[in-house]
């Protein structure tokens, strides 16, 4: 057995459909009595669920989270949450919300209880993102990790399925990148290979039937996994170039990690072999790359960036972007390669087989 270091961050995780009703005892167990509530304006009606179930314990809602965390929303948050007299917020929602959660805590310590109803990840990490003058800058604080989360698989019923297929992706490619990441370790690969499979498993089922209770109970699980896995290791190649599509081009954010991806995994594949069979085993095929590329086409996710808003003309521009600062990555930066997979990102070409 190798030599290795495993932080074990200290979340507490409450599993299971119905869990939402843990609600109440989970905030006592914080000694939290007055929660503002977070949403995004589309997931009012669950964010006052929420309410009803604190009742007077609810200190009020702000639903405004949008994606990246504008730092102007950020800073209302933080007011309403000192105005109301809150001592904990309750983020419900995918990881636009959690994010604004995470700015408030890294503001004030308030401990977050996170609800997620997406698979991005965000819940099981101590890093947060926000955005000042177009510019999105993350960091990592132990304050912003949520101190505990409830998955309730039924929050997920009503995610459209072509965002559960793209968000259960953008899970996949924390999991990916873990299992070649530097600081990796036994426990972390564990968690990664079972979250990609268990969402390998899911996606196909929601995608026939989006309210198959079993497959949101894997994704979520798997979700989890994924997400624990981002919070405890360093990503690579993928997600350098994922933040760099949605900072500098406004992306969208899971869709741009489902067409990224099966590039990403190609470039590192000869200099990461071992991590590309337990992906390749995890995803059920021989070769990690076309795996994940074929699970997105045949779920009927996007797999070309042209088809997500990006344009031709900026694909130098996001080249030169990526390669600005160094960061540890299986495979060195080339700048032709990179160039190469940006362009075959943007077509949507199926990876290619290495000889
Ligand atoms: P999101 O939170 O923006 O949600 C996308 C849309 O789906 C929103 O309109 C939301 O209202 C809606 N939605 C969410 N759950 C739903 C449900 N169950 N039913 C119906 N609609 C639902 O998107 P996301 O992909 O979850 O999160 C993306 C953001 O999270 C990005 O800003 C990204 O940078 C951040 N993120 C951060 C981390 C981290 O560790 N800090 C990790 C992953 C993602």
């Amino acid at each position: 057995m190798e030599s290795f270091v495993y932080q074990n961050l200290p979340a507490r995780v409450v599993f299971g459909t119905g869990a939402l009703a843990q609600l109440p005892p989970e905030m006592d167990a914080l000694d939290a009595r007055r929660a503002l509530v977070l949403c995004t304006p589309g997931q009012r009606a669950l964010a006052e669920r929420v309410a009803d179930l604190l009742g007077a314990r609810a200190a009020g809602i702000f639903d405004r989270a949008v994606m990246h965390v504008p730092i102007e929303t950020a800073r209302e948050a933080r007011e309403a949450a000192r105005r109301l007299g809150a001592d904990c917020a309750v983020a419900i929602g995918g990881g636009s919300t959690t994010g604004l959660g995470k700015a408030i805590a890294l503001d004030s310590g308030l401990p977050i209880v996170a609800i997620p109803t997406t698979y991005a990840g965000s819940e099981m990490t101590p890093i947060y993102g926000l955005t000042e003058a177009g510019l999105k800058k993350t960091g990592k604080d132990p304050r912003v990790l949520p101190r505990t989360v409830i998955y309730d698989p039924e929050l997920s019923w009503r995610l459209p399925v072509a965002l559960s297929v793209t968000s259960g992706i953008n899970a996949i490619a924390h999991a990916a990148e873990g299992l070649y990441a530097p600081d990796r370790n036994p426990i972390t690969d564990l968690m990664a290979e079972e979250g990609i499979a268990a969402l390998a498993r899911a996606l196909p089922r929601i995608r026939a039937q989006a309210q198959d209770a079993q497959a949101r109970s894997d994704a979520l699980y798997g979700a989890w996994l994924c997400g624990t896995v981002l919070g405890a290791v360093g990503m690579g190649l993928h997600h350098k170039l994922c933040h760099t599509l949605g900072g500098s081009f406004n992306l969208p954010h899971a869709e741009t990690h489902t067409t990224v991806l099966p590039h990403a995994l190609a470039y590192n594949a000869a200099a990461a072999p071992q991590a590309m069979a337990r992906i390749a085993r995890a995803l059920g095929g021989t070769h990690a790359a076309q795996a994940v590329y074929d699970l997105a086409k045949e779920q009927g996710a996007p797999v070309a960036l042209k088809d997500i808003g990006m344009r031709a003309q900026d694909l130098d521009k996001a080249c030169e972007i990526a390669m600005g600062n160094q960061y540890p990555n299986p495979r060195p930066l080339e700048r032709s390669a990179i160039r190469s997979l940006l362009q075959d990102a943007f077509e949507g070409i199926r990876p290619i087989r290495p000889a």
